[in-house]
């Protein structure tokens, strides 16, 4: 069967007068994250992810930072409108893995959240989409609590 793997990564900056969106939801946490859009940085991972997977470049090819039609935006919806660009080029996703690597706030709690909100964007079953958190053990900008990093792996089948 012929199928596609791309790979997202993203990171961004916490800042304390925004709320912190990841996969879509809205967890309780003392810092956001800063950003043009809405910052979320597993949407921008995974973004990149599909992309890569079907040859379309990257997020900021897609969507610049520059164009203010962008800012403050909903980042599910950033990865809806890609999800379409990937299905007119003739894949869908199919599964993806999704590693966050963040000292806090804990991720296995919204987890399933995350999923349904990922799921609802690409097409694809909320079984097949894995979000992880990691914490760096202290170590480095992410150890000091600077933000967060999110590596995203996502598969792409053929349109049925
Ligand atoms: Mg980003």
């Amino acid at each position: 069967m012929t199928f596609r793997i791309g790979l997202g990564y993203d990171s961004h900056r916490f800042t304390p007068d925004r709320p912190l969106v990841l996969g879509g939801v809205t967890i309780p946490h003392a810092q956001g994250l800063a950003g043009h859009s809405d910052a979320d940085a597993v949407a921008h991972a995974l973004t990149d992810a599909i992309l890569g997977a079907a040859g379309l470049g990257d997020i900021g090819a897609h969507f610049p930072p520059a164009d203010p039609a962008w800012k403050d935006a909903d980042s599910i919806r950033l990865l809806e409108l890609a999800h379409d660009r990937v299905r007119e080029s003739g894949w869908q996703m199919r599964q993806a893995d999704i590693t966050v690597v963040a000292e806090s706030p804990r991720i296995g709690p919204h987890a399933r959240a995350m999923a349904g909100r990922l799921a609802a964007a690409t097409g694809a079953a909320a079984a097949s989409i894995s979000v992880k958190g990691k914490t760096n053990e202290g170590m480095g900008w992410i150890g000091r609590g600077e933000g967060i990093a999110v590596i995203a792996i996502a598969s792409l089948e053929p349109l049925r």
